[in-house]
């Protein structure tokens, strides 16, 4: 197998460590073991999603699992939603609501920013009495843009309008500070295989406690995804079904170093390697599709020059160079290319694959400096180290 450098927005390069933790041999999912392991992970998660209040649960599933358990859990048929998209998987958010029956009133936001806290509070303001919103879906990090919103302020924003908040943060959670008691969200929702680096399978998904009474009145259908059986099980120490036990191991290794290096220099070190190849793009004459003030941590998203093949350019980086990037989705395919911070990735990894990425795009026609991208971000190495 030929070395490559995955620099795609999840799954990311697991680490030696946890590679290794999800190699042990499995155990009795019901038996005393995994009750150790499922609890110590479940604890250890509540300062990453910044709360104390709620009770974190895992669920064998992808991101859009834990989603549509949030989703199914909290609303169902004719209940009015308010959701936020900016970006494909805030779309994905408004199809689930959909699904399963909600009557879904859309913000919407230009693509690469993040949603407006005026607009937002304009738009709960404008719903009163009879219209009034049951919930409201947000999308801490979009992926497919390479735009984080400032959740801070749209905490402020929603305060006091008592719908109930679903956020997802598969792609940002515990890459930069969150803090969901503060913030007052209900459900919070990440995933394995991004920031925490982990491989792919599980979901994780953080329930205040008022949004346990929202589930009692609740009659929407849900049995796989049932958070209220999940709550019941926990505190037994399991999981309503069988579990990805090789998954909670790797993840209980993740957070040993995790809490190793500390959250603060996690954080710094995406939001580092973010600017780092911003600078490069931005050195080689390329547009960063994120608005000023609205970049993520954990991937970029360039815009491709006119005439030039975004996926041409990811498959010669691919092939030629062993750098594997992310490409548009969605009304995006083609146009930009996305490469994310996330993963046992080192400052060298990032060096090269922006030295890869500089000989693909002259390689693919784009004029360009040769080297002026790398030195730009060597130069946000040296001077934030
Ligand atoms: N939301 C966001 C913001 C994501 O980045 C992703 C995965 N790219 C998902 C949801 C869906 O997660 P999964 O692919 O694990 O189902």
């Amino acid at each position: 197998m030929s070395k490559s450098l995955l620099f795609i927005p999840g799954p990311v390069t697991v680490a030696e460590p946890v590679l290794t933790a999800t190699a042990q041999p499995m155990i009795d999912h019901r038996g005393p073991e995994f009750k150790a392991l499922l609890e110590r992970v479940a604890r250890r998660m509540k300062p990453i999603f910044g709360t104390e209040r709620a009770e974190v649960l895992l669920l064998g599933s992808s991101g859009t699992g834990g989603l549509e358990a949030a989703v199914a859990n909290m609303f169902g048929a004719g209940d009015r939603i308010l959701a936020c998209p900016i970006g494909v998987f805030g779309e994905r958010l408004i199809a689930i609501a959909r699904t399963f029956g909600c009557d879904v009133d859309v913000l919407e936001t230009a693509w690469g920013s993040g949603v407006d806290p005026q607009a937002l509070r304009a738009k709960l303001e404008s719903a009163a009495g009879e219209r009034r919103y049951a919930g409201i879906l947000l999308t801490h990090n979009e992926t497919s843009t390479g735009s984080q919103n400032d959740l801070a302020s749209l905490a402020a924003a929603i305060r006091g309008c008592g719908a109930y908040v679903v956020v997802d943060s598969v792609s940002g959670l515990a890459a930069s500070d969150f803090r969901m008691d503060e913030w007052g969200f209900d459900i919070v929702v990440t995933a394995s295989q991004k920031a925490l680096a982990v491989p792919p399978g599980l979901a994780m998904v953080a329930v205040a406690p008022r949004a346990w009474e929202r589930m009692d009145s609740n009659r929407a259908p849900r049995y796989y995804f049932d958070l209220k059986k999940a709550r019941d099980f926990a505190a037994l120490g399991q999981t309503p079904w069988t579990p990805p036990v090789s998954i909670v191991y790797g993840l209980d290794a993740a957070l040993d170093e995790f809490e190793r290096t500390g959250p603060r220099r996690v954080w710094e070190r995406h939001a580092r390697y973010a600017r780092a190849i911003r600078a490069c793009a931005e050195a080689l004459g390329l547009e960063i599709f994120s608005a000023e003030g609205a970049h993520s941590v954990t991937v970029v998203a360039i815009r491709v020059p006119a005439g030039i093949d975004a996926d041409a350019i990811r498959k010669r980086l691919r092939d030629d160079r062993g750098v594997v990037i992310g490409g548009g989705q969605g009304k995006l395919k083609g146009q930009i290319i996305r490469i994310g911070t996330m993963g046992d990735l080192s400052q060298t990894d990032v060096l090269g694959a922006l030295g890869a990425l500089e000989i693909a795009l002259l390689d693919a026609g784009v004029s360009l400096h040769i080297g002026s991208g790398v030195q730009a971000a060597l130069r946000v190495f040296l001077e934030t180290e």
